[in-house]
């Protein structure tokens, strides 16, 4: 069987991998130069996207931000899974506010700006911590602007007033506080089965993910199956078929709904070594029909994003459960270069690996890292 996968980044190469073993074949889009290629090796197809579509099983994609001619196309083929609606509302915080406001799943106060006139009046409802965010095209913190204090206000305006509000309005959104970051990766199919991986704990760093840990530490039973239910409402509500990952804010037993995003996602690269199935493996199984996976965590297991470096030793592979996945990407600043997953028994010894690794990376990596380390010890 043939899947189509709209993108050629690591997510996409990442599920060609995975999809392998069972006997399926995935093609990547490379959306800006219009081409069908082999997301692994990267070399090129003799075959047109409208070809590939008509040939393959089921379409699905790796990012949210697909031109919507190329979605057009595979909605109307019938093969697109996540269908067309759902991958848009990831690609849209208007939309994804208000999908998440009709359900009634909690978000962070906000108020969409479509004129710099608005600036005023979200500062009088939310207050004067806010985070702007680009309601299109916006990752790893890309996109946002940080409103400290009011007196900011007129700098902000300024920079908003070349900005087309209009075309593409911004969300504003009140800066929060709360315990950690969370994320539930889960799958639901076409009969509507869902199932979830453990939540994740993430650390960001300059708004990009640095490090997850699986199962989170401090969830408790409660807060996993409140998760799950937030994930099965918005899952249910987008008619989805294929791997949802849904962000959250945690304080206490409160969850928030940070973003979603319509795919698999960087803190659920854990599963690949943590989980019975891995988050690419099942999506490619909800996709395509496919029975879905065990989701049951095996040990405990941090990943750690490997961010515009190379300079670090392949020999971190000598720490027993020590795992690279590197994408074959060329490098540059902030990019996500590739991974390490570190499989443990406990936390205690997971704390205790993240420690010997230490010595394999660059410097940089060594505050949070460390920390990361001795929290879990
Ligand atoms: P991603 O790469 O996850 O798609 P993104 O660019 O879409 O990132 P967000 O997830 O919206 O950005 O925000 C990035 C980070 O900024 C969050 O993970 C969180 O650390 C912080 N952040 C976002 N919104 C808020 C908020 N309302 N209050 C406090 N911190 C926030
Ligand atoms: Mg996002
Ligand atoms: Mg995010």
């Amino acid at each position: 069987m043939k899947v189509l996968v709209f993108g050629a980044g690591q997510l996409a190469q990442m599920m060609y991998l995975a999809a392998a073993p069972l006997g399926v074949e995935v093609y990547a889009v490379d959306v800006v130069a219009r081409e069908v290629i082999n997301p692994v090796d990267k070399s090129k197809f003799d075959m047109s996207i409208e070809y590939a579509v008509s040939d393959v099983h089921v379409i699905t994609a790796e990012f949210e931000h697909v031109p919507e001619d190329l979605l057009d196309m595979a909605e109307k083929s019938g093969k697109l899974h996540p269908n067309m609606a759902a991958i848009l509302t990831g690609a849209d915080r208007v939309r994804e506010k208000y999908v998440l406001d009709t359900n009634n799943i909690q978000n962070c106060p906000h108020l969409i700006v479509s004129d710099v006139s608005d600036l005023d009046a979200a500062v009088q409802a939310l207050g004067e911590k806010i985070i702007f965010k680009a309601s299109r095209d916006g990752y790893d913190g890309y996109g946002q602007w940080r409103l400290i204090n009011s007196e900011e206000l007129p700098k902000l305006k300024h920079a908003f007033a070349s900005l087309d509000l209009k075309r593409v309005p911004l969300v504003a959104e009140k800066m929060l506080s709360f315990d950690r970051e969370i994320s539930i990766i889960g799958a639901r199919d076409a009969k509507g089965n869902v199932c979830c991986f453990d939540i994740a704990e993430n650390l960001h760093h300059e708004g990009q993910l640095h490090v997850s840990v699986a199962p989170a530490t401090a969830v408790s039973a409660a807060v996993q199956k409140q998760a799950e239910q937030i994930f099965e409402t918005l899952a249910n509500a987008l008619n989805y078929i294929g791997v949802l990952a849904v962000e959250l804010f945690q304080s206490g037993d409160e969850l928030l709904v940070n973003e979603i995003a319509p795919r698999v996602h960087n803190s659920g690269h854990w599963t690949q070594k943590g989980a019975d199935t891995c988050q690419f493996e099942q999506h490619i199984r909800a996709v395509l029909g496919f029975p879905l996976g065990d989701t049951a965590s095996k040990g405990v297991t941090a990943m750690i994003n490997i961010i515009g470096c190379t300079s670090f030793s392949r020999d971190l592979i000598s720490i027993p459960g020590c795992h690279l996945h590197w994408y074959g990407k060329e490098v540059r600043e902030k990019r996500k270069m590739g991974h390490i997953n570190v499989v443990a028994d406990s936390y205690r010894e997971l704390g205790e690996k993240l420690l010997l690794l230490l010595q394999y990376l660059p410097e940089e990596y060594f505050v949070l890292l460390r920390g990361e380390a001795q929290r879990l010890i």
